[in-house]
């Protein structure tokens, strides 16, 4: 038997890292969980758990026909092929299975339909072809926990506070990583550090659209995304992929946390282009509205009157009556006696806004918009299409921008088996990425709801039961074996 201190290292405790260091062990592999924070969890757990997931069980249930093959065409679609054919193949083929093997675990996803990524069940949050949105009992938190137990149950051994600085490779082969000076052995590592949403020097680099909010942007995802998996694959002339890419939300000026805090603009309200004219679906997918403002310059004005203002809900941080009426004081939100000194205040023509308010005015009062179809939106969220005129003054209008930053796509390009590939080609024997991490799968286009959660999960189990499998097999020969 060869000398090592563990079969198989797993880089992050997060979704991916989890998910790696459960099927790792469940293939009967000795396994070391590294953690640089004092919990795990990373941005899975502040998530709202939602995973995109074709040909499962809770679809067959609810009388949903789908399959992985048509997951994969209208996933390759939507980012136009510029992703990595093979990886998403095997992404959607073993996505199937996910929902069956994290409720084994003992997470529940009940077979009812959700209008929402609150409401357990199967929901759909705009851009899928079909209901392929399975949200967990307890989200983000209840899938963490559940693997965390199974993690435990199965004896993996884990370190918190322990940040990984470096692997070692030898030969073309992995061979441990680095943990405060000190090596740590094993024919099999997984790297699941996460995304770099919380480096701001490498989401300058890496997902320059986010310049575009300027001082509004803000970070929700974990602050344990630091990237570091961009300085090994420097170090190590490993081949990144996704440069550019990530999710940002639309929110207004003045927002600050994700809209579980946050809570939601009025639904009367129109979002209108610098030219005063109205201009998308204001519910359309946070998958693709960042794209539509870019259309437009980059950010859209919401317009909406005193009832709506008036009308919001307490209990937010953000978007409640009192919260508009300060940033009214501050300037963020501008407010004026009629429609007219609203555009002249927001520097759009007074015909065009006032035009698109009538319009909106008496289709909404129909529940019908021919323009942009907001009332399809408006039901498959369960939400009466019927929406008040936008009629008493004052007036109010905020920027909308893609400002909410939720996760980054450029990760250590992995081929199908999860294995990372190197710049000249070859794969690092015994290396392997998941989740934020890896790249090749998560494009410009999230295709939500769940694309990343589902990601992370999917390819941990993968490279997790892969890493199982070669140290199983590195044991019985002393030489390096070829994956
Ligand atoms: C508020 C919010 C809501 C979201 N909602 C959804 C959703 O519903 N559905 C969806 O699909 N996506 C959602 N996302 C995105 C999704 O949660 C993440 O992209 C995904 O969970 C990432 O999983 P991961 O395992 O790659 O990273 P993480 O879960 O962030 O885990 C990475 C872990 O690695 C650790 N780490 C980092 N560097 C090191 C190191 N050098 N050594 C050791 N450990 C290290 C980190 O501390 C962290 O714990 C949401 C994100 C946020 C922030």
């Amino acid at each position: 038997m060869s000398e090592r201190d563990y079969d198989v290292i797993v880089v992050g405790a997060g979704g991916a890292g989890l998910a790696a260091a459960v099927s790792a062990a469940q293939a009967g592999g000795r396994v070391l969980l590294l953690e640089s924070q004092e919990e795990v969890g990373g941005s899975t757990q502040l998530s709202a758990g939602l995973l995109t997931a074709a040909g499962t069980t809770v679809q067959s249930a609810l009388g949903v026909e789908d399959s992985p093959e048509r997951m994969f065409q209208h996933y390759m679609d939507l980012n136009q092929w510029r992703v990595l054919p093979g990886p998403v193949r095997m992404f959607c083929e073993e996505s199937s299975g996910l929902i069956e093997w994290v409720t084994d675990l003992g997470v529940e996803i009940p077979a009812q339909i959700s209008h929402n990524a609150h409401q357990p069940g199967l929901c759909r949050a705009g851009v899928e072809d079909v209901w392929r949105g399975h949200v967990p009992k307890d989200q983000g938190y209840g899938l963490v926990q559940a693997l965390d137990r199974a993690r435990a149950r199965l004896g993996v051994d884990l370190a918190l506070g322990s940040r990984v600085e470096d692997i070692v490779v030898d030969e073309g082969a992995i061979a441990g990583v680095v943990v405060e000076g000190t090596t740590i052995t094993a024919p099999s590592v997984v790297i699941a550090s996460g995304g770099l949403a919380a480096n701001p020097q490498l989401v300058e680099r890496y997902f320059p659209e986010t310049k575009v909010a300027g001082d509004a942007l803000f970070v929700v995802a974990a602050e344990g995304s630091r990237g570091d998996h961009i300085g090994l694959a420097a170090r190590h002339d490993l081949s990144l992929f996704g440069d550019g890419w990530g999710l940002l939300l639309v929110t207004a000026e003045f927002q600050r946390y994700h809209h579980w805090q946050s809570g939601f603009p009025p639904p009367s309200r129109i979002h209108v282009a610098t030219d005063g004219r109205r201009c998308m679906d204001e519910d359309a997918p946070y998958a693709v509205s960042p794209g539509i403002l870019g259309d437009h310059g980059g950010w859209v004005w919401a317009v909406f009157d005193e009832e709506a203002r008036a009308g919001l809900p307490a209990g937010f941080a953000d978007w409640t009556p009192d919260r508009v009426d300060e940033e009214v004081e501050r300037g963020t939100v501008r407010r004026a006696a009629t429609l007219e000194e609203l555009a002249d205040l927001i520097e759009v023509p007074a015909d065009a806004l006032t035009t698109s308010v009538a319009r909106f005015n008496e289709q909404f009062r129909l529940g019908v918009d021919e323009d942009f179809l907001r009332h399809e939106t408006l039901r498959g969220k369960g939400v009466d299409p019927h929406l008040a005129p936008i009629a008493t003054g004052p007036f109010h209008a905020v920027r909308m921008l893609p400002a909410e930053l939720v996760c980054t796509h450029t990760g250590l390009q992995v081929d199908a088996r999860t294995q990372v590939v190197r710049t000249d080609g070859r794969v690092v024997a015994g290396l392997y990425a998941a989740g934020e991490a890896a790249g090749g799968i998560l494009g410009e286009r999230y295709v939500g709801g769940g694309n990343s959660v589902a990601h992370a999960l999917v390819l941990g189990r993968v490279a997790g039961r892969e890493g199982a499998r070669r140290a199983a097999r590195s044991t019985r020969t002393t030489e390096v074996v070829p994956t």
